[in-house]
């Protein structure tokens, strides 16, 4: 007999910890999915989430990474989003976010990341309205029509996708759909969580000869060079001056020009102008890893005009992003291996999987239901 109810972890205010409630199933409407979700992640955008930086509604379940299975098909849904026979049983994912499908941003400009009322499991859907389990850290999900479903690709399990979570979608829009890294090319990558990490995958997989990263703490980078994710790591904890690190890295581009493309992907606002300082001239900079507020910071234009740099920005991901994602998920297996990224806990734990995330000791908290 299927359970009727779901606990969900529920976030009731800002600096507060997760508290486990729960909520009856729904029936899938007409276009909608009931799934059991089996893994979620954790990414730092929760931790940012929970502490207010940005303006999102409470009571929520946190949670815009997942994988699951089919519970119960709505009246209509025949396929997943690429047209696949989908079924009870199967095992899928989907995009966090649904974009209205009609507004400028949508329509015209074509960039459904930027869509103004885009609905975000776990971000924007409240715990206290109907269907109530809109968020990952769950053991149900009600998938509102609309949604992008993905069944998974053969050759692509559930913990492959969870492994990097949004980061995996989110690097693939802003590293190789947007920013471009040629075979060849010395790459800096700032930051070393799930987002940095990803990020210097797609620039190994775009072929550069040299990925350096900068980040911390120093479990991190020991887990990526174990998984040969970048040629050269420095821990920011323990060089903390930044005219160091700059030298560092510096001595490691050809003719100590600077980095041919950077991707921040750190969260932190001051790296923006370390970053601007590394890139060569006519450089690229991609700035991937500020997705909530945390503030302003000075920054000195004069760099990016004198050295003619192009500056990127990237916001989430929409279906392509996920799909170019899934597509390379065995490709990232195979070069890297992918499950070290994971550390398992139970729903219960959620508040211990938050903190370990928050301090960085592990790299992919996942909830395993
Ligand atoms: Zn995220
Ligand atoms: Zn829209």
């Amino acid at each position: 007999m299927a359970a009727t109810t779901a606990r969900g972890a529920v976030l009731r205010g800002f600096h507060q910890p997760l508290e486990i409630d729960a909520a009856e199933i729904p029936a899938p409407g007409p276009g909608a999915v009931v799934a059991r979700i089996t893994l979620a992640g954790i990414c730092g955008t929760d931790i940012h989430l929970s502490h207010g930086n940005l303006p999102i509604p409470t009571p929520l379940v946190l949670g815009h990474e997942a994988v699951g299975v089919v519970a119960a098909l709505g009246e209509g849904v025949t396929t997943d989003f690429s047209g696949n026979p989908l079924a009870v049983g199967d095992a899928i994912t989907w995009t966090s976010s649904i974009p209205c499908g009609r507004c400028h941003w949508c329509v015209v400009e074509g960039e459904r990341t930027l869509c103004e009322t885009r609905r975000i499991y776990g971000i924007n859907q409240r715990w206290d309205v109907a269907p109530h389990l809109s968020g990952g850290f769950a053991e149900a999900i009600y998938l509102q029509p609309g949604s992008a479903i993905f069944k998974l690709p053969a050759g692509v399990t559930p913990e492959m996708v969870i492994s990097l979570g949004c980061a995996g979608p989110t690097a693939y829009h802003g590293v190789v759909d947007l920013t471009g890294v040629k075979p060849g090319e010395t790459v800096l990558v700032q930051g070393a969580g799930p987002v940095g990490i990803a990020a210097a995958m797609f620039a190994h997989l775009s072929g550069a000869a040299q990925v350096l990263i900068v980040g911390g703490p120093q479990e991190r980078l020991d887990l990526a060079r174990r998984m040969h994710v970048g040629t050269d790591w420095l821990d920011i904890f323990s060089v903390t001056d930044p005219a160091e690190r700059l030298k560092w890295v510096m001595e490691r581009t050809p003719h100590g020009r600077g980095a041919d493309v950077v991707l921040e992907c750190t969260g932190v606002p001051t790296a923006v102008q370390e970053g601007m300082d590394a890139a060569r001239r006519n450089g690229k900079m991609l700035v991937l890893g500020q997705y909530t507020d945390r503030g302003t910071t000075p920054i000195n234009p004069h760099v990016i005009t004198k050295k003619q740099l192009t500056m990127i920005g990237s916001w989430a991901f929409s279906e392509r992003h996920y799909l170019g994602y899934m597509a390379n998920l065995p490709a990232m297996q195979e070069r890297f291996g992918l499950d070290p990224m994971i550390t398992r806990y139970r729903l219960e734990d959620v508040n211990a999987a938050m903190a370990d995330m928050a301090t960085g000791k592990v790299m992919k908290p996942v909830l395993v239901m």
